[in-house]
C-alpha cells in the first residue's frame, strides 16, 4: 500500500507508541496525584509542554493540552473573544473546526467577516486589514491550508490587523505548518495557535493550544484545575508524553526531507494540462498536493487509486461528504473542477519511488475515466 493521505493523519512513530505503552502500562499514576511516582508523571507531562513550546518558539508555561486541535480551535474561538460587541474576522478557507465556531457564532449574533482567499489560495494581509475595524475584536486565519498547502503571510496578517485594531486577539490554526514549516510564535505575531499530534507521527485525539502569556483566557472545560485551571481533566498522559516524542522526531526528519521535490513529481506531470489544475501557488508546503480534473469525481479517482493500492484523499478528512470543496470554492475554482479534486499529502516517510508510482497511477486512472465517460 502507498498512503498518500499524510494530511488527514500519520502512521504513529515508535517513539510515540514506546511512550505509551510506558505511561499506560508502568507508570499509570495520576499526575495531580502527591506522591513520588505521580510526580514522575508530572514532570513528563511539563516537559512535553517545554518541547512543544520549544517548537512555537514559546514557554511551557504558554502551551494548554486538549484532546485535538478542533477541541483548540473551539477553545479560541469560544474563550478568546473579549470584546462582546465586536466583530470576528475569519478567512473563508479555514478548516471546518474554525469555520463551523465562526458560523455558531454568527448565529448567536456576532457579526463575522469571512475574507475569501486570492487565486493563488492566500489570505493577504491586505484583503484582511480591509476586513478589519477599530471594533475587530478576534482574527483567525489559517497558516498552512489542509486543501492546497498554500502557506499565509500570518505575520504580515497579524502587523496589518493590529494597525488598525491594536486590542484584536489573533489566532491561527497551525496544524498543517507544525512540525513542517517555521512556527515561531513571535514572528507570527499571534496570541493564540492550534496544533495537532495525530498530523505529526503522535496519537489521535490529543492537541495543543498556545496561549500567549498575558492574554486572559477564560477556561474552555471547568473541573479540577488542572493545567493551570485552564483545561480541566485528568491530563492525556500518553497522549501527550507521545506527542512531544512525535513530534520532535517529526522535526528533526523534516529538515532533511524534501517534501517540494515529491510534489514537484506530479506538477511536472499534471501541471501543464488545461484539464487538470493544480490548486494555489506561489508561498506553499511541499506537504500537500491539491489537484483538480475537469469533468471526473473526486471519489471516483480516489476509488481508482486505491484499486491499485494507492490512498490519497478527498481533502479535509472531516469534509469528505461536503460535496464542493469550500476552499477551492472561495478560491473560485469552478464546480466542473472542483468535484473533480483529490488531495495528495506526503510525510517525511513517503519515497520518491512511491511519489513516481502514485503520480503514474493517477495518470492511468483519470484517462481511463475520462474514455469511459467521455469527458
Ligand atoms: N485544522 C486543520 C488545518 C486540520 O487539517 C485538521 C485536521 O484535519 C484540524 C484542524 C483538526 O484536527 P484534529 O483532528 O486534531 O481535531
Amino acid at each position: 500500500m502507498i498512503y498518500l493521505d499524510n494530511a488527514a493523519t500519520t502512521r504513529i512513530l515508535p517513539c510515540a507508541t514506546e511512550k505509551i505503552i510506558r505511561f499506560a502500562d508502568k507508570e499509570y499514576f495520576n499526575p495531580s496525584a502527591g506522591y513520588a511516582p505521580a510526580i514522575a508523571v508530572r514532570h513528563e507531562i511539563d516537559r512535553s509542554a517545554e518541547v512543544i513550546a520549544s517548537m512555537l518558539g514559546a514557554d511551557a508555561d504558554e502551551i494548554v493540552f486538549t484532546s485535538c486541535a478542533t477541541e483548540s480551535n473551539n477553545y479560541a474561538l469560544s474563550c478568546g473573544i473579549k470584546n462582546k460587541k465586536g466583530n470576528i474576522v475569519v478567512s473563508a478557507s479555514e478548516h471546518a473546526s474554525v469555520y463551523e465556531c465562526a458560523m455558531r457564532l454568527r448565529s448567536r449574533g456576532t457579526e463575522v467577516r469571512f475574507v475569501d482567499p486570492d487565486k493563488t489560495g492566500h489570505v493577504t494581509p491586505e484583503s484582511v486589514a480591509a476586513a478589519t475595524d477599530r471594533n475587530t475584536a478576534f482574527v483567525s486565519v489559517i497558516h498552512c491550508s489542509n486543501e492546497t498547502g498554500t502557506v499565509n503571510d500570518i505575520s504580515g496578517i497579524s502587523a496589518a490587523v493590529r494597525a488598525v485594531s491594536p486590542t484584536a486577539v489573533i489566532h491561527s490554526d497551525g496544524v498543517q505548518a507544525f512540525a513542517k514549516i517555521r512556527t515561531d510564535m513571535h514572528t507570527l505575531g499571534v496570541d493564540l495557535y492550534s496544533v495537532s499530534a495525530h498530523k505529526v507521527g503522535g496519537l489521535k485525539g490529543v492537541g495543543a493550544l498556545f496561549i500567549r502569556r498575558g492574554l486572559n483566557m477564560q477556561p474552555f472545560i471547568a473541573g479540577g484545575g488542572q493545567q493551570s485551571g485552564r483545561r480541566s481533566g485528568t491530563e492525556n498522559v500518553c497522549g501527550i508524553t507521545s506527542f512531544s516524542a512525535a513530534a520532535a522526531e517529526y522535526a528533526k526528519a523534516a529538515e532533511t526531507f524534501d517534501a517540494h521535490s515529491l510534489r514537484k513529481i506530479f506538477t511536472d506531470r499534471f501541471g501543464g494540462r488545461a484539464d487538470v489544475l493544480v490548486n494555489g501557488c506561489g508561498i506553499l508546503s511541499g506537504y500537500i498536493l491539491s489537484l483538480s480534473f475537469k469533468g471526473l469525481k473526486g471519489e471516483i479517482i480516489a476509488h481508482g487509486m486505491e484499486d491499485r493500492g494507492i490512498l490519497i484523499g478527498l481533502g479535509s478528512a472531516c469534509s469528505t461528504h461536503v460535496k464542493a470543496n469550500r476552499t477551492l470554492g472561495a478560491m473560485g475554482v469552478g464546480k466542473d473542477f472542483a468535484e473533480g479534486s483529490v488531495r495528495i499529502s506526503f510525510s517525511p516517510a513517503t519515497t520518491r519511488a512511491e511519489a513516481e508510482t502514485a503520480a503514474e497511477a493517477l495518470e492511468e486512472v483519470t484517462d481511463e475515466l475520462h474514455r469511459k465517460t467521455g469527458r
